[in-house]
């Protein structure tokens, strides 16, 4: 899940910094909570990763500027995909942020090459959770060069061997002010052993180029908001230091989907609560009602003397549940309606049952007035308690 804290509070920067300031801080966050000096210690890694995220998007002038305008919704809207850095090993991000890093960490010798994880949102209804659904997604995604076929080198030449780690692509650096030794990934190179000196035309030397990526995913039933649907191998492919041709296993699309506020039903897990507006009368007398579902209306019995508040359920009209598949129940909870205009001949059975009742009420309604009146009256009027500020008009 994407973090939903702003992302200049995240790095402790102004809305006004510039790029320098926006790396150094990155650079700062991710040594003080990078998990070697932070083993076992899941807050720090948490924090690591928000402020790989937060960085992500400062650090890219598109991306800043849509985050600036529209905050965290513009960045996932429709075609945003962006890094899973939650889901992310760390070693991963540490790679992929490793121009920031050169000569701290990183360029350990991977396992097999793996690409990043992409994680974009879909947007459903209760109707959708409740049957499934099948939705398109579209998003940009880096692939492989077809014209240089991810080596970054123009068609026909070839990058040449790199002077600083003589190709080997690690160099040894004091780490921590020379406080010890570590090879790291060589920073002219990025770890490739290799420099490219006429670079392709088509990605400009990269090796990857961003491309669109349309797919058709099937969102199960029960589903449940900020839950996610991982598609195997539809991330990146492995990183151009990794595996320049792109060999290697492709990383996960995560589909995290958002569940619309339903103007009626209220959702507790499987179980979907409605509220029943109930005249007094139907209430006292018992009545047939329809409740609405997601599907049909169902009938319901009101017996006599139901009470405010009171539940019915309806079984199996909730949602399925992810897992087994069975359904949860509706809720129907009892709001008793009191009208907020009655007809003179309502007022008349309502005075009369009142009095059946040896209840008093007000007198009958005798315009604006009467009503400060009462509300002013000496009986009942509230006296200022000290130090109580008077309102403006008090007198
Ligand atoms: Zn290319
Ligand atoms: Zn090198």
């Amino acid at each position: 899940m994407p973090s939903t804290r702003d992302y200049y509070e995240i790095l402790s920067v102004e809305r006004t910094a510039d790029d320098e300031e926006i790396k150094r801080a990155y650079r700062r966050l991710a040594m003080k909570y990078h998990p070697d000096r932070n083993p076992n210690d899941p807050e720090a890694e948490a924090r690591f990763k928000e402020a790989a995220e937060a960085y992500e998007v400062l650090s890219d002038p598109a991306t800043r500027q849509r985050y600036d305008q529209f905050g965290h919704e513009g960045l996932r809207s429709a075609g945003a995909a962006s890094h899973d850095f939650s889901r992310m090993d760390v070693q991963d991000i540490f790679s992929m942020f490793q121009d920031i890093f050169a000569g701290v960490g990183g360029g350990t010798s991977r396992r097999t090459a793996r690409g990043y994880d992409l994680e974009t949102v879909v947007s459903l209804d209760l109707q959708d959770v409740l049957h499934g659904c099948e939705r398109d997604v579209e998003f940009t995604r880096v692939d492989v060069c077809d014209t240089c076929a991810g080596s970054g080198s123009r068609p026909g030449t070839k990058p040449s061997r790199c002077e600083t780690c003589a190709g080997q692509g690690k160099v040894q650096q004091s780490g921590l002010g020379g406080m010890f030794r570590m090879v790291t990934a060589c920073p002219t190179c990025r770890g490739r052993g290799t420099i490219i000196r006429e670079p392709c035309e088509a990605c400009r030397g990269k090796g990857r180029v961003p491309r669109n990526r349309a797919l058709s995913v099937r969102i199960p039933a029960g589903i449940a908001d900020g839950q996610a649907v991982r598609i195997q191998g539809e991330g990146e492919p492995p990183p151009p230091e990794a595996s320049p041709s792109g060999q290697g296993v492709r990383g996960d699309l995560h589909v995290v989907v958002r569940v619309k506020e339903h103007a009626h039903f209220r959702r507790e897990g499987d179980h979907l609560i409605i509220e029943l507006p109930l005249s007094f009368a139907r209430a006292a007398l018992g009545a047939e009602v329809d409740v609405p579902t997601l599907e049909d209306p169902h009938t319901l019995t009101i017996p006599r003397g139901t009470q405010h508040g009171h539940v019915f359920k309806v079984s199996g009209q909730g949602l399925p549940n992810l897992r087994t598949g069975r359904r949860g129940d509706l809720g129907v909870v009892v709001r008793i309606d009191i009208p907020r205009k009655v007809s003179k001949e309502q007022e008349d059975l309502l005075r009369r049952y009142a009095e059946l009742d040896e209840q008093s009420v007000l007198p009958e309604s005798h315009g604006l007035f009467g009503k400060i009146r009462d509300a002013l009256s000496p009986k009942d009027a509230r006296k200022p308690r000290k130090n109580e500020p008077r309102k403006e008009g008090d007198r």
